[in-house]
């Protein structure tokens, strides 16, 4: 889903106060975190919501929608569950509520499942539609059968029990019962809008428009289902509506029937298991604009925009984005993720919609607000690999989703402006640093409230960045891809990605997601440096509270003259003391002049420093080397004296002990059968403080 609309250009992010951006797109936008933003910045909200930026970007108050509306998910449940659903199979019936407007609708539908957890099966519990989705009868093989509705759940009793190598369908005969239009506040799920109303605020409904809408939970609002995402099936969505509509939804358009009354069905079929919140139906008069990606000579994947008809010469033009930049997007995600693996591509556009869009498979929502924004249409596609493909397991694991397709829309940035990536992850990282201030929670495991929240978005935007900053671009879309093929059209958690990334990188990487995922916060650094002759002292504190003291591998870089050297070690201190060899003048020291690691940096304070009278320091020799390396080290106090050895992207490769020494010289070797050819760090610890050096191993 998305919530974050179009961003500011970068002119604007530099110059205006990062509380004016902030107050300007999220305050209105952001439906989990508005109403934590609303009670801590009140005096904000007041002086600027009501002033230029109300108009500017969609919220439920555009369209006299009360906010709040949608509560948040209940507790995910397991992963499996006593039965598997294969198939739903549904029929929705829209033409008195397009039509007559009608406040309820009748729909048909037929479950196909099977055994899982438990056989024989006498039994299945779907999740609660109550009060707006009343079951009036259940039959299987045109028996009746016994069921009882209530808000534990839509309780249904099979007439034979199930073995585990059976399949079953059962039929929900169901009406829904929408508040409409004299209680918007109250649609949950099914939402309709008649065109010429006016909404309080002023706005107009442009056009009719009726349409499901249900991430995290509310698809059990409009559809009889098990709606947790965990269980993904095939679907067949049947729409009928008045002659003049357009249904459109998931899948493949099998056929539109004419009914000879006024009426039309529009029968859609979905040949990938997909989750139950990615399953819609939206009407209303609709054009359709059209081009062809081509995926492979012979299989041409067709990709839509469904726009009210006053739009359809914008799709297929609008400079900034139109059907065709769509097509172009599509490539470069296939570039680097793998194919787009659905049938088809498609987009409908429609006001009022709460949100910037939800990626509902092949059929994604956006608001027509934004239908030609590269931002939502880049995010909403990017989900149909991270997402609708690979689909959360538990609503614990809503980074997997929204942070793969946050970094996917930044990435496409990237793929034409540099610049641009950067002013955009800049941006991200200090919304998220305003809403760290009044909620802190880790990404995993958000609180209910929070999981649409700027962690799981901008954060987990930006452990992905930090991934691919530390293992370079070709293993992190080793990583990528491999995570792609492993769980195709499955469900995936949190350990699943970091069992995949630790093994494409033949490394243990639960330090990284143990920190940056389960963790919360980020470091909080501040530098200083001192000079020597031939060499200087780096100082690099962590001031963080509510949060763990970062391991990360970090740059610094030194200037003379003009010129620019930098100098690795990997960081996991409270504070380190790091001696560099380096002969020239220094005119300055930047920490992290890559901008690589998600933090903030505040002056250094402390009025002395560390006492370094009689430096550590470290050589190696000969360098390059070979076999055995002679490391040689001294001391200027006595201390307690380890050695490690660390590889170019900071994973640590070997360590020497060598115990408590006294005050001198030392000398000890380090052979290194098993390493590979490349540069190496060796940093020495004492008591008094670090001193690291490289050198090159040459095989
Ligand atoms: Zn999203």
């Amino acid at each position: 889903m998305f919530d974050q609309l179009i961003p500011s250009p970068p002119s604007e992010k530099t110059s205006c106060p990062l509380w004016l951006s902030f107050s300007a797109r999220h305050l209105e936008t952001h439906r989990n975190t508005w109403k934590l933003r609303i009670a801590s910045l009140a005096v904000l909200i007041l002086t600027f919501a009501s002033t230029s930026f109300a108009q500017v970007e969609a919220s439920p108050q555009d369209y006299g929608i009360p906010p709040g509306s949608v509560s948040p998910p209940p507790p995910s449940l397991a992963l499996q569950h006593s039965y598997d659903v294969l198939n739903y199979h549904l029929y929705m019936d829209w033409y008195n509520v397009l039509a007559n407007k009608s406040l309820r609708y009748d729909g048909i539908m037929q479950i196909t499942f099977r055994p899982d957890l438990v056989s024989p099966l006498d039994s299945i519990r779907l999740s609660p539609g109550a009060p707006y989705l009343t079951v009036d009868s259940v039959t299987s093989g045109g028996r009746s059968l016994n069921f009882t509705s209530d808000t534990a759940g839509i309780y249904i009793i099979l007439d034979k029990p199930l073995a585990s190598s059976d399949t079953a369908v059962v039929s929900l005969y169901y009406h829904v019962d929408n508040a409409g239009p004299s209680g918007y506040a109250n649609q949950r799920g099914f939402y309709l809008y008649y065109g010429g109303e006016k909404m309080s605020g002023g706005y107009v409904v442009p056009q009719t428009v009726a349409y499901t809408m249900s991430e995290p939970s509310d698809a059990r609002y409009w559809m009889p289902c098990y709606d947790e995402p965990s269980d993904k099936a095939l679907s067949e969505i049947s729409v009928r509506v008045p002659d003049a509509y357009t249904a459109a939804s998931n899948g493949k358009l099998e056929s539109v029937v004419n009914n000879g009354d006024g009426s039309r069905t529009f029968n859609w079929v979905e040949h990938f298991p997909i989750a139950t919140y990615l399953m819609c139906a939206t009407a209303s008069i609709f054009s359709v604009v059209t081009a062809d990606y081509i995926r492979a000579p012979g299989d041409t994947v067709p990709v839509q925009y469904y726009v009210y008809p006053e739009d359809s010469v914008a799709a297929a033009t609008n400079p900034v984005c139109n059907v065709d930049s769509v097509v172009s997007m599509m490539k470069f995600y296939s570039s680097i993720y793998g194919q787009y693996p659905f049938e088809k591509y498609a987009m409908a556009c429609i006001e009022p919609f709460q949100y910037g869009g939800m990626e509902h498979t092949t059929m994604t929502t956006l608001n027509r607000k934004y239908e030609f924004s590269r931002y939502d249409v880049a995010h909403e596609l990017a989900h149909h690999w991270f997402g609708d493909n690979i689909t959360l397991g538990t609503w614990k694991d809503i980074w997997l989703n929204e942070g793969f397709a946050t970094y996917s829309e930044a990435m496409q940035l990237q793929h034409v402006s540099q610049p641009g990536f950067t002013a955009e992850m800049n941006y991200e990282e200090n919304e998220y640093f305003m809403e760290y201030d009044t909620a802190k929670y880790a990404i995993y495991a958000p609180p209910p409230a929070l999981i649409f929240g700027l962690a799981e978005y901008y954060k987990a935007a930006w452990v992905l960045n930090m991934l691919r900053n530390i293992e370079g671009d070709s293993v992190f879309f080793d990583i990528l891809r491999t995570y792609l093929a492993d769980f195709r059209f499955g469900t995936a958690v949190t350990s699943n990605f970091i069992n995949v990334a630790s093994q494409v990188t033949h490394t243990n990487m639960d330090w990284f997601f143990d920190e940056w995922i389960y963790g919360q916060g980020y470091p909080i650094y501040s530098f200083t440096y001192k000079t020597f002759p031939g060499s200087f002292t780096f100082y690099l504190k962590q001031n963080q509270i509510n949060a763990p003291i970062f391991r990360m591998p970090v740059d610094v870089g030194v200037y003379s003259g003009g010129q620019e050297t930098t100098f690795n070690f990997v960081d996991s201190l409270n504070l380190q003391t790091v001696r560099f060899s380096y002969p020239g003048t220094i005119d300055s020291v930047v920490f992290d002049p890559g901008d690589k690691i998600f933090k903030q940096v505040t002056a250094w304070t402390d009025t002395t420093l560390p006492t370094l009278g009689s430096p550590p320091s470290i050589q190696v020799y000969p360098n390059p080397f070979n076999g055995v390396a002679q490391i040689q080290y001294s001391l200027g106090v006595d201390s307690q004296v380890t050695i490690d050895v660390y590889d170019i992207i900071g994973r640590k490769v070997e360590s020497l002990n060598e115990g408590s020494q006294q005050a001198g010289a030392y000398q000890v070797s380090v052979s290194n059968h098993n390493l590979a050819s490349g540069v190496y760090f060796f940093r020495l610890h004492t008591d008094s403080g670090n001193s690291v050096t490289k050198a090159l191993l040459l095989k």
